[in-house]
């Protein structure tokens, strides 16, 4: 069956060869089991159910959030001769019954709906009696309430299935799961053993990079003088910033744009489309921008300011190099960041254990901007799939950094922070280690210990903040995941403050985070 899929593949979609994990999670479905597949956006999900659609005998049911998407699916199928067709909210009556018609009639070969029809008795008998061969769930983390994007009408899905005369084969399918997610959709959808596959996140086009720089906005513009005539993307935290960004870049003479959800309507639409119509246009926005856009030639995705969690990263940052072609993509870091994002938690509405949660993700981003090793690497590891050997295209493979072995300033750290009983956060403990003052230091006596001053003549607060964010996301601290963001010290540490393990690192600013690209034609 797998031949044929592959022959499938050729002939109508015209592609050559299956993705690896394509391949695996059609041959898990044309073998009748359940299969959760993990693929980010663009990792080519349609094709894993579309094909078993037309292989199995009968219809395939869609289930799917994205009311345009489908549009987009089933124009496309409808184009290579794939008879489908979408019920949702944008049909009016005499649409839906002339296509529940047609399904009657087995005409259809792919159905996609919207998960709100679940909810209706006499749907949900409709489709029992068409009594599909297979059940697809998109944007399958909708059912989690961990997930970024809840929906209940999910929860329906579950019922639906259970009362389908014979059970059909069930497949779920997420850009974004964590392990936490991936289990809920299992046992949500009572997926029966299912196969589970993770893949595609590697974006092997993309170069990343990770920059701490003092002078970003300085920073930005020597890159962005170097990527003239090409297209980018400026993402930035509010519309202030945007605005204000786009300002200052536009008094630069670069060919900027803006969007923002505070733009008109109009206005937003002028400015997307002369990004998508014209050649080497930035875009400066909010995180706003650039769900449904295709534009294949985006060369480099900036973040001027750290986004929420690596999802976003990815995803946003996941916008260059759509055709393949190299492409680059910088994050600059501030700690102001931090305390923006920790302020939206906050304020979030969620409880203790969603805002736990938010924090532990928070951190994780943190973490990436504070790394030594190889970037792709961690991100392949964050969404779960299994990482290969440092991959020579991120900044921390490729910049030839001095390390330093920072082996005492290390153990000073650490042996502060426990003699705080591990009741201070990254500022206090500097402070502590720099022999400041402060309410805090007063208060907890902090300044009759015996690290206070320990460091005061001999680096700055910068320094020693970098080093205990360094620390953090080298394992050797953790943070807790709350806004207190106390730091304590982990097993890991233990061989390095006993003396059994020294530690080389390299700090600082670095000169200018320049282009890879720029410097590899040179
Ligand atoms: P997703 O739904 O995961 O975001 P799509 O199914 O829309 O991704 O596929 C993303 C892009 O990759 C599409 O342009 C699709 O045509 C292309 N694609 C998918 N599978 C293959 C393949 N095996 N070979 C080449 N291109 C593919
Ligand atoms: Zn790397």
């Amino acid at each position: 069956m797998l031949q044929e899929a592959e022959a499938l593949l050729q002939k109508i979609y015209g592609y050559a060869a299956f993705r690896p994990v394509q391949k695996q999670i059609i041959a898990s479905i044309l073998n009748g089991t359940d299969t959760l597949g993990i693929l980010p956006t663009g990792g080519g999900k349609s094709i894993c159910f579309q094909i078993p659609a037309l292989l199995l005998g009968g219809v395939t049911i869609v289930i799917s959030p994205l009311i345009s998407l489908m549009k987009d699916q089933v124009d496309h199928l409808t184009k290579i001769g794939v008879r489908s067709a979408y019920i949702n909210s944008s049909l009016d009556g005499q649409e839906v019954h002339d296509i529940l018609l047609r399904a009657r009639y087995g005409i259809y070969k792919i159905l996609y709906i919207a998960p709100e029809r679940l909810q209706s008795a006499s749907f949900r008998q409709f489709l029992q009696a068409l009594s599909p061969a297979l059940v697809a769930i998109d944007e399958a983390h909708c059912i989690s309430q961990w997930g970024h994007d809840f929906r209940p009408s999910y929860h329906a899905i579950h019922d639906f299935l259970r009362s389908l005369p014979i059970r059909p084969v069930i497949a779920a399918f997420t850009a974004t799961a964590t392990e936490q997610v991936a289990k809920e959709i299992v046992h949500l959808l009572a997926l029966q053993e299912p196969s589970v596959f993770i893949g595609g996140f590697d974006r092997k086009n993309l170069y990343y990079s990770v920059h701490r720089v003092k002078e970003k906005f300085r920073a930005v513009l020597e890159y962005v003088n170097t990527q003239r005539g090409k297209a980018g993307i400026i993402y930035a935290s509010t519309r202030k910033k945007v605005d204000e960004l786009y300002h200052l870049f536009q008094e630069q003479n670069l060919p900027v744009l803006k969007y923002h959800a505070g733009l008109q309507e109009t206005e937003r639409v002028a400015y997307q489309n002369a990004f998508l119509q014209k050649d080497g246009r930035i875009m400066i926005a909010t995180n706003a921008f650039g769900m449904g856009i295709h534009k294949p030639d985006i060369r480099f995705v900036i973040h001027y300011n750290m986004p929420r969690t690596i999802e976003d990263y990815y995803q946003e940052a996941g916008r260059a190099g759509r055709d393949g072609h190299p492409s680059e993509c910088l994050l600059f870091y501030s700690s102001q960041d931090v305390r923006l994002q920790s302020a939206l938690i906050e304020k979030s509405p969620g409880g203790p254990r969603k805002k736990a949660h938010d924090y532990l993700k928070l951190q994780s981003m943190v973490d990436f901007c504070h790394m030594q090793s190889c970037l792709r690497n961690y991100i392949l590891h964050y969404f779960a799939e299994t990482p290969g050997a440092p991959c020579q295209n991120c900044s921390n493979c490729l910049n030839r950094h001095e390390v330093t072995d920072v082996t005492r300033e290390a153990q000073m750290v650490l042996s502060c922070i426990r003699r705080m009983n591990e009741a201070g956060d990254s500022k206090a403990i500097a402070q502590v280690l720099l022999g400041k003052d402060s309410q805090a230091i007063t208060e907890h006596r902090w300044d009759e210990l015996s690290t206070y001053g320990l460091l005061r003549h001999t680096y700055s607060y910068t320094y020693v903040v970098e080093l205990i964010h360094i620390l953090a996301a080298e394992g050797y601290l953790t943070v807790t995941p709350d806004s207190h963001q106390l730091l304590k010290v982990t097993d890991k540490a233990i061989p390095l403050l006993k003396g059994a393990l020294t530690l080389s690192l390299w700090l600082g600013e670095e000169a200018s985070p320049g282009s890879r690209l720029a410097h590899s034609s040179k």
